[in-house]
């Protein structure tokens, strides 16, 4: 779908951004120019997915639509069981039900917030397993979203195995900027987990674009095709949850998969607790008809090739301006050091969220802060946690702008980056939620 933009006024923007107090998720969309918030269902369905949505099976038990998603998930992904779920946040409430417990321990990369969220909720701990390559954004290593075995093994010696429900792999890792995972890691992954008869649960949002990566950056893949690096990645992993709205390309959706009957069995009560039935789990029939068939141009390397063509276009684009980003460029952001572009702001006035609205100001770019307001408090101290970065991310949706927008985001960033040694206050919260309180934060300049 072509849809209209509307340009705004530094006058119009500096009202509204004080209205949202100073928090980008409460602007509203047509307040935005350029909206890079996130990946997450902003994407455009293509015509075959449309196409399907008009086949969509609304029965409410045994819909071929559920078949149509089962048998591309088996043939994709190589999982025998799945439910399907609202969006991935439902998968990880559900799939956790089943298997988290206060007091566990979860091991791995850098876990997304939501994740964190369902681990925290349940009084149970993630530790971060991240190699530490990953946390300077100078470092130029091809898979800056790898586990480090050693850290990870330390972690399951050090707990009874009953502490310690599944390792959690994220492909790509998010919060340290998009990053992928190795085949080679995965696998030393899966090693550590058999010695200490540990479950392994990826988390798989950004699966497709995670085996773009492997292919193009890891010895012995560039012969093979995303679908067989997609099964290679997937049969290392015992279960894995899913936000469809990121690399299968729709607009919501999500679904758990498990190779474990017993794992499918027990997850599907709270499954048709929370989400709905076992053949819908939350999701139209028409949904799961796009979601099957966004799964397979998900997979496909020319559209991935493209895709991620785009965002090191941008990261270029800066890079030439001398905007300090993450190297190497993640598969769907890029991702702004703003510890390096504004040092002159303490921690504590949050720099990366100070950038994000610098930014707004700017050319009404819309992109998103991942740094201490994401981080949050600790759950038991409740004293702010201050991440190792600082992280402004402009993620860019699938199939949706050109390059001409992302030169225009390129400018509008090289425009702050020139004044930067103006900024010299940041921000500071007034208000904020118990749990996940960056989407609702308010804050005011200091
Ligand atoms: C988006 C995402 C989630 C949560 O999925 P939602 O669909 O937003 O609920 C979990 N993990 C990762 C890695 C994600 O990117």
């Amino acid at each position: 779908m072509v849809e209209h933009l509307r340009r705004s006024t530094r006058e119009e923007r500096e009202q509204w951004i004080r209205e949202a107090n100073y928090n980008l998720f409460k602007l509203k969309s047509e307040q935005v120019f350029i909206d890079l918030l996130t990946d997450s269902g902003t994407g455009a369905m293509s015509d075959r997915q449309w196409s399907e949505m008009m086949l969509g099976d609304e029965s409410y038990a045994g819909a071929s639509s559920y078949f149509k998603m089962k048998d591309t998930i088996r043939e994709i992904l190589g999982f025998e069981y799945f439910l399907p779920t609202h969006q991935g946040r439902a998968a990880e409430n559900v799939l956790f039900s089943a298997l988290v417990k206060a007091g566990d321990i979860i091991p791995g990369n850098s876990h997304f917030d939501t994740t964190k969220g369902h681990i925290e909720f349940r009084k149970a701990k993630a530790v971060d397993c991240t190699i530490a390559e990953a946390f300077d954004t100078t470092v130029n290593h091809p898979f800056k979203g790898n586990l480090d075995l050693n850290k990870l093994e330390d972690v399951l010696k050090s707990h009874p195995k009953e502490k310690v429900p599944f390792i959690v792999v994220t492909v790509t890792c998010n919060s340290s900027g998009g990053q992928p995972v190795s085949m080679e890691n995965l696998r030393g992954v899966r090693q550590l987990a058999d010695k200490y008869g540990i479950m392994v649960v990826f988390d798989s949002a950004r699966f497709a674009e995670n085996a773009y990566f492997i292919k193009t950056r890891e010895a012995g893949y560039a012969g093979k095709t995303i679908r067989e690096i997609v099964l290679e990645m997937f049969s290392y992993a015992d279960a894995m949850t899913m936000s469809s709205k990121k690399d299968a390309i729709v607009n919501m959706g999500g679904f758990i998969g498990m190779r474990s009957k017993e794992l499918f069995e027990k997850a599907s009560v709270f499954n048709i607790m929370f989400e709905g039935y076992i053949t819908y789990g939350g999701m139209s029939g028409r949904d799961m008809n796009a979601l099957a068939q966004g799964l397979r141009e998900g997979t496909c390397f020319d559209y991935l090739e493209t895709r991620i063509s785009q965002v090191a276009y941008l990261g270029q684009r800066l890079v030439d301006f001398g905007v300090p980003v993450q190297q190497p460029f993640g598969g769907h952001a890029i991702f702004v050091d703003a510890k390096r572009f504004l040092p002159q702001l303490p921690r504590e006035q949050f720099q990366a969220q100070t950038l994000a609205v610098e930014l707004y100001l700017e050319g009404g770019v819309r992109g998103v802060e991942i740094g201490a307001l994401l981080a949050d408090r600790d759950p038991e101290t409740r004293e702010n946690r201050y991440p190792a970065l600082e992280l402004l991310r402009l993620t860019i949706p699938r199939r949706v702008y050109t390059n001409n927008h992302m030169d225009y985001v390129a400018t509008a960033l090289a425009n702050v980056y020139e004044r930067r040694n103006s900024i010299i206050k940041g921000l500071k919260i007034t208000g904020e939620a118990p749990i996940m309180r960056h989407f609702t934060v308010d804050l005011a300049k200091v």
